[in-house]
């Protein structure tokens, strides 16, 4: 039988947005296909130019707004439409937290099979400047103009944006003056294809607390002219540039960063504080992006530990050691395990740092940690779990099932692989008895989910 075609390319058809995905892109129905349009808010009306058509949905762009949606605002800032980073900057602040909010409870419906409701999508309100950090690719046009910005949408083009509205606004000058000396000095532009030149991506961090700047200049040598002048530039233009930091990375890879890190001005690291506690930040260390957003994250996540002060406390993924540190006064013991050697060496000065003398930390990866501290007998009463996108290995869960903690607090910035490993923990004997969403990440795509996972006693 000959299947009646519903929609083709360059169609324009009128659609109705209903919902909204994860990444951002409106969803309307079509003689019940499935459409994703971007830049789209539920109750628009827009006139949609088909440009892809699969057996069991399409996707459009907008030809044009019909009837606009009662959430939209005009976008504030120019490259919005361009850029890969921000997904929602044409919805006004309450229909994103709503949209937000119903994502991580449709994934721990839907991917998880859980039926707890997700109390509140919890947010600083801060939807402009809230990052400490930013990594921007530098690239150079046909006619050989250096841009300095982000990728576009699922692409490796930059977009040319030296002022993103969601850093802070010291970052553009630092990165005129990081082009102007590269240009001066004949340090070229890495160029992806043919993996020539040596400038490819500048790296800064801000502690917002101690008002301390890091440049980290990623780059294929350290051999480079002229750094003592950048680094007078640099802290003449912005005496909080504390710490000046080459990373090298050869490799033909899209990952950014590479091992080795040669500082050539000031400090190996900044300091931030975080819940009233000093923090070490190096290169390679994660930290938080909105620190303002983390300490809602970590109250959350200490509300959800429930603390007494005789606890033994587990930090899986501890980073420079926040959570477990933020939490350490309200527990006997804590433990802390990562994987970035640079962090682990944080965390433990952290802890020294801030007189907190009940915290030891491990650099290993999760999953050995957890099946040796198991086999070594460790029985925390409390597991935090704070994985990164693509959450935890069957192996963690596993482990950590089997060292019966009576409370896992599960942090993911992944609402779907949130949602996954609790289908898990589930099946060995825990239940997810609160969950809550916290907007880290305003206006981009991305959420950050903590949930409560309790051992259930057997009947
Ligand atoms: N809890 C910290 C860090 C969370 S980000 C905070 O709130 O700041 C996730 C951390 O997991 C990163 O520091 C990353 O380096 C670490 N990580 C990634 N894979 C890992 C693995 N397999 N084992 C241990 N840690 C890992």
């Amino acid at each position: 039988m000959k299947q009646t075609v519903i929609l083709k390319k360059n169609d324009e058809i009128p659609l109705t947005i209903t919902a909204l995905t994860a990444l951002g892109s409106g969803v309307g129905h079509h003689a019940g296909l499935t459409v994703f349009v971007e830049n789209t808010a539920i109750g628009d009306e827009v006139l949609a130019h088909i440009i892809k058509v699969k057996a069991t949905y399409a996707v459009g762009i907008i030809k044009k707004i019909l009837t606009p949606s009662p959430d939209r605002i005009e976008p504030d800032c120019p490259v919005f439409a361009g850029c890969g980073g921000c997904a929602f900057r044409h919805l006004n602040y309450e229909a994103e937290k709503r949209a937000k909010l119903q994502q991580v409870q449709d994934a721990l419906q839907r991917i998880g099979g859980i039926d707890c409701p997700v109390e509140d999508i919890l947010s600083t309100g801060e939807t402009r400047r809230y990052r400490n950090k930013a990594q921007y690719p530098v690239g150079m046009t046909a006619d050989g103009k250096t841009i300095i910005g982000f990728y576009a949408k699922r692409s490796h083009r930059i977009v040319d944006c030296r002022d993103c509205v969601l850093q802070p606004a010291s970052f553009a000058p630092l990165l005129d003056i990081v082009a102007a000396w590269a240009a001066e000095s004949g340090v070229a532009v890495y160029d992806e294809e043919t993996g020539r030149g040596q400038l490819r991506h500048i790296y800064l961090r801000k502690g917002f607390h101690t008002d301390e700047t890091m440049v980290c200049l990623v780059v294929t040598t350290p051999k480079l002219p002229r750094l003592d002048a950048l680094c007078t530039r640099l802290t003449a233009a912005d005496p909080t540039v504390k710490s000046v930091v080459l990373n090298i990375n050869r490799a033909k890879t899209n990952v950014i960063l590479g091992d080795i890190c040669i500082t050539v001005f000031g400090s190996d690291f900044i300091e931030d504080t975080l819940c009233g506690l000093r923090f070490r930040i190096s290169p390679l260390s994660f930290y938080q992006v909105n620190p303002r957003g983390a300490e809602i994250l970590y109250r959350k996540a200490a509300d959800f530990a429930a603390l007494t002060g005789s606890e033994l406390l587990l930090d899986l993924y501890c980073g420079t050691g926040t959570i477990g540190l933020s939490m350490a006064h309200r527990a006997k013991q804590v433990v802390g395990v990562e994987i970035i050697a640079q962090a682990i060496e944080n965390a433990k000065d952290n802890a020294a740092r801030n007189g907190i003398e009940n915290a030891r930390f491990f650099c290993d990866d999760a999953a050995g940690a957890a099946k040796r501290l198991l086999f070594e007998g460790l029985r925390p009463d409390v597991v935090v779990l704070d994985p990164p996108r693509k959450g935890c290995s069957t192996d963690v869960i596993d482990a950590v099932s089997q060292m019966q903690p009576d409370r896992v607090v599960y942090v993911s910035c992944d609402p779907a692989t949130l949602a996954r490993d609790c289908k898990r923990f589930a099946a060995l004997g825990y239940a997810v008895r609160r969950a809550a969403a916290v907007d880290m990440f305003p206006r981009t795509g991305h959420v950050e989910a903590v949930v409560l996972l309790v051992r259930k006693t057997p009947d």
